[in-house]
């Protein structure tokens, strides 16, 4: 495409590594009949050889400048559907249409958690997620408790999904290279039956409340939501830190709250 000037605001790094995008695709390994979903197509790195490969695919790009180029390679053999959104704001539940989508992208790192939870509310309708992220991103995402970086990231994600990291990134893949590693990772969301979350808002406000205040005994930190006797039933013990705490630990107590506590408002 003509020279276009990487937009920092828009977290725009380009992959150029031949290698790396191969692998991006291996990993996807797109069947027929299935409905894929690219976030962030932006000068088409990953799109083109998963256009190739399977041909058919939806691109999400809020980039105006990229559109004209984005349509150039819809004149590969293919169908590429480009919708000029915020993804922030596509209904992935609307775009699946009673179906089930699989999502790929480099995303911009700059609003990655916001995607992913974006995401994790479509959960039912999505079948995978392979992203680009930040490295420390994904080390979050799958961390164990006990660890220094096991947080809100890891409970939400795991408790939703699967969390199986993939392979890590140079910077020099990338054109602006960014100024921090990068890894790919794959998510699975859980069946809705297996995920036993009796109120999601109560959930995350839980997980929330808990995080918010790390270095604070549970106790405390959940003071507005727990007395002892809840965290007796539980068996969890009040003086431990959520950094402590299993995610099956963080839904049993959640869900033994939900018998006795109204709906919270979701987190914005
Ligand atoms: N997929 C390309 C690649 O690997 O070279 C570009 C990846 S770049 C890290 C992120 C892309 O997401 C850019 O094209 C950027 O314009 C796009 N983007 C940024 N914010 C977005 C948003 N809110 N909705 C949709 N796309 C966005």
């Amino acid at each position: 495409m003509t020279r276009h000037a990487a937009k920092k605001q828009l977290g725009q790094h380009f992959l150029h590594d031949a290698g790396i995008i191969e692998r991006i695709v291996r990993s996807v390994n797109p069947q027929p009949g299935e409905r894929l979903v690219e976030i962030g197509p932006g000068q088409g790195a990953i799109t083109l050889p998963l256009l190739r490969r399977h041909g058919a695919l939806t691109v999400i790009e809020l980039d105006r400048d990229l559109l004209a180029h984005l349509d150039t390679i819809g004149e590969n053999p293919g169908v590429l559907d480009v919708i000029h959104a915020d993804v922030l704001k596509v209904d992935f539940t609307a775009l699946a249409d009673g179906g089930v989508l699989r999502l790929v992208g480099n995303l911009p790192y700059n609003i990655s958690s916001p995607i992913l939870f974006h995401a994790l509310a479509h959960a039912a309708v999505i079948r995978d997620m392979h992203f680009m992220l930040q490295k420390e991103v994904v080390d979050r995402m799958a961390a164990t408790p006990g660890g220094k970086v096991y947080g809100r990231l890891s409970v939400m994600l795991q408790a939703y999904c699967e969390v199986e990291p993939l392979f890590d990134v140079p910077p020099a893949a990338f054109r602006p290279p960014p100024q921090v590693d990068s890894a790919v990772v794959r998510l699975l969301p859980r069946a809705i039956g297996s995920i036993g979350i009796v109120d999601r808002a109560l959930f995350e406000r839980v997980v929330r409340d808990a995080f918010g205040q790390r270095r604070k005994t549970l106790r405390n930190s959940l003071s507005a939501l727990c007395i002892d006797a809840d965290f007796a039933v539980t068996s969890i013990r009040p003086q431990a830190r959520a950094e402590e705490l299993a995610v099956t630990e963080f839904v049993a107590l959640a869900n033994h709250l939900a018998g006795h506590h109204q709906s919270v408002p979701a987190i914005p």
